[in-house]
Parts: C-alpha cells; sequence; structure tokens
C-alpha cells in the first residue's frame, strides 16, 4: 500500500512511519513542521526508495491536492494535530484551524481523490484521534471508555480532536468515504517532545531542577508505549472494518503521581544522584484548569477482532523510555531552544 501519513515528523507519526516502511508499505510523509516536529524522527527511513516527505500545511488545500495528485495514494493515515493540552488552554486559536478545518481540508482531498480514482473500496482515511473526546471518568476502576461512550469532551484540545472524529464520520455516512477510526490513550517512549509529562520529568531530574505536578497528582492516565500505538493503527489501517473505529489502550493505569515515582525510581538505579533520590525533586503546583480526573479504555474491540495486542508492560516501556533519553541527548538537547518549550519544562504538563 501507499500510505500518505500526516505529522510523520512527529512523535507518533513518526514510529508509524518507521513501522509501516519495515512492513513493506510506501509512506509520503505530510508535515508542515511546526515547533513540535523532527525529522530527525524518521532519519533512519529517509533515504529509503518507498518513503518520500512533502513539507505541507493542512490548513492549505490546493497544496493538499497537488500532494495527492503528485503520489496517488492507496490509503491516509492522519496524525498531524496540534497536540499539547496546555497550549490549548493558553491559545485555542491553533487547534481549531489545525484539528477541525486541517481535517475538513484532508477529507475534502482524500474525497476528491478517491471519486477521481472510482471510489475503489480498497481506500482508507484512517483518522487518528484520543480517548480524550470522551471526557472524565469516575474512580471506579470497572468504568471505562468502550466505543460507544458518549463524547464529553472538555479542553480545546479535546473538543477539536472531537469536532474532526465526528467531521470523519460524517465524511463516511454522508459521501461513503471508506474510513476508520481509532482512539488512543496517552502515548509514550522514545521521540517523545520534551515539553510532555515523562520527557519533562527524565530531563528536569537530570537536571536537577523541580519535576513538577499538577494538583495533587491523583490523575489517572492509561499509558501505551509509542511502538505499541503504531502497530495498532497500522493492524486498523490494514485489518479494521469501514466505518468502524477502535478504542487503543494498555490497560496500564497509574495516577501522575505514581508514573513520576516509577521513573525516579528508574533513575535512581540508572544514574544514582551524588545524595538523595529523584523523587525528593517531585514539586506539586497549581491544578490545570478543567483536569480531567480519569481516563480509561477498554480495548476489547481491537483485541477480539483484530488480535491486537501490547508488547509491553508500562514498567518495560518507562525502562526503554529512560534508556533512550539517557542515550539520546543529542536529540533532546537543541529542542529545549525551541518555541516555548524551556518555559514550559517548569510548569505542571501531561501526556
Ligand atoms: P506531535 O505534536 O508530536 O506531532 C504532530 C505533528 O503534526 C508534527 O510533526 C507537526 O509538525 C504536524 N503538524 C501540526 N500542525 C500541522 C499542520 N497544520 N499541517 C501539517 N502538519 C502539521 O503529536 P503526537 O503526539 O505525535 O500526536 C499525533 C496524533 O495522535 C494527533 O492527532 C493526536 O491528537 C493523536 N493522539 C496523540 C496521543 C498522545 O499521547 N500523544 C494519544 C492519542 C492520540
Amino acid at each position: 500500500m501507499k500510505i500518505l501519513v500526516t505529522g510523520g515528523a512527529g512523535f507518533i507519526g513518526s514510529a508509524v512511519v518507521r513501522q509501516a516502511i519495515a512492513r513493506g508499505h510506501a509512506v509520503v510523509n505530510l508535515d508542515a513542521l511546526t515547533y513540535a516536529a523532527c525529522l530527525e524522527n524518521v532519519a533512519s527511513v529517509a533515504d529509503n526508495p518507498a518513503y518520500a516527505f512533502e513539507k505541507a500545511d493542512i490548513r492549505d488545500p490546493a497544496a493538499l491536492a497537488a500532494v495527492f495528485a503528485r503520489h496517488d495514494p492507496d490509503a491516509v493515515m492522519h496524525l498531524a494535530a496540534e497536540s499539547h493540552v496546555d497550549r490549548s488552554i493558553d491559545g485555542p486559536g491553533a487547534f481549531i484551524e489545525t484539528n477541525v478545518i486541517g481535517t475538513y481540508n484532508m477529507l475534502q482531498a482524500a474525497r476528491a481523490h478517491w471519486e477521481h480514482k472510482g471510489r475503489p473500496e480498497t481506500f482508507r482515511f484512517h483518522h487518528i484521534s484520543t480517548d480524550e473526546v470522551f471526557g472524565s471518568l469516575p474512580a471506579d476502576p470497572a468504568v471505562k471508555f468502550t466505543e460507544d461512550t458518549p463524547y464529553d469532551p472538555r479542553s480545546p484540545y479535546s473538543a477539536s480532536k472531537a469536532s474532526s472524529d465526528h467531521l470523519v464520520r460524517a465524511w463516511h455516512e454522508t459521501y461513503g468515504l471508506p474510513t476508520v477510526l481509532t482512539n488512543c490513550s496517552n502515548n509514550y517512549g522514545p521521540y517523545h517532545f520534551p515539553e510532555k509529562l515523562i520527557p519533562v520529568v527524565i530531563l528536569n531530574a537530570l537536571a536537577g531542577k523541580p519535576l513538577p505536578i499538577y494538583g495533587n497528582g491523583a490523575n489517572i492516565r492509561d499509558w501505551l508505549y509509542v511502538e505499541d500505538h503504531a502497530t495498532a493503527l497500522l493492524t486498523v489501517l490494514e485489518k479494521g472494518e469501514i466505518g468502524r473505529s477502535y478504542n487503543i489502550g494498555g490497560e496500564n493505569e497509574r495516577s501522575n503521581l505514581e508514573l513520576v515515582e516509577t521513573l525516579c525510581a528508574i533513575l535512581d538505579r540508572k544514574r544514582p544522584k551524588p545524595a538523595g533520590r529523584y523523587a525528593d525533586q517531585i514539586a506539586f503546583v497549581t491544578d490545570r484548569p478543567g483536569h480531567d480526573a480519569r481516563y480509561a479504555i477498554d480495548p476489547s474491540r481491537i483485541r477480539a477482532e483484530l488480535g491486537w495486542r501490547p508488547s509491553v508492560t508500562v514498567e518495560e516501556g518507562l525502562e526503554k523510555t529512560v534508556d533512550w533519553y539517557l542515550a539520546n541527548e543529542a536529540w533532546w538537547r537543541p529542542l529545549l531552544n525551541r518555541q516555548g518549550v524551556g518555559e514550559r519544562l517548569g510548569t505542571g504538563t501531561e501526556k
């Protein structure tokens, strides 16, 4: 298959690009290269004849039409988005433009291309979304998000992603575009941009800085290793049923405090401090407005219907992640100077 991947220079998109090439697909990586992008993430495939890069903005319909015409893809995996919840609170406009209007532009470009090709049933438009569209769960561990959970987004980011999910379903129902949709929990792993919680904790710990945790650290998230998410996404693309959505999660619920303490314990073993423990650097900071209490995914559908399951536990994945950051300072150090990133290391964050 020739797959047009949007956002392929980002954290999850680049894992999808690397795995898609390894699985024998051809990839066109379309990315505007915003502050969150790193082409180094796909350096390992850059010289592969099955890989092409297009610098283009999904807010620009003419640019999208040109990319579809130039490459004639068989499928789209749409990951390009503004992804940082805290930035969506400070400046929601970019989230509406890219996540809502940009997804509309992608749907229209894909639909025109699909109709031009004679509406092949084999075509796929795979929209990649988040569990945050479902809102906030109570503490009861028996209650989880299923594919039938009503939407209840509560941040500008999750509202923009929910809007884009609705557009994708509408383009399937109204125009027959062969879509699939996935909603995934919090990802972590190599190439995670250094303004997100796990890299913030690792990098601040190493720098001897406070490890900021929102509120009392009781908020619960369900964590999935990024390579496992990429495998799930390619499985849904290859085998998912048209018009269907799939929840993807690792069944690894941890409170933010537990997660940070686990990271500190791994660092204590791998890079011991001369005195004291990394957990001594934990600092509770003013909570995020509208902070959702708990997210938890029920991944029964993707497990039962498509046979996907994660390859690592959260402890194994965090171990690999810490190793990767310790070995790849040349990747993360320059990113600290990107737009607003340095200042964000001192404030609360998540994801
Ligand atoms: P990211 O911020 O690391 O990467 C986003 C990429 O999209 C960047 O390379 C950026 O340059 C590109 N981009 C942004 N605006 C663009 C535009 N207007 N035109 C073209 N390219 C543009 O994000 P991520 O964490 O890899 O998330 C990827 C997708 O997965 C997003 O749609 C996100 O909503 C979804 N998602 C993320 C998580 C998570 O935990 N990170 C969980 C579930 C779903």
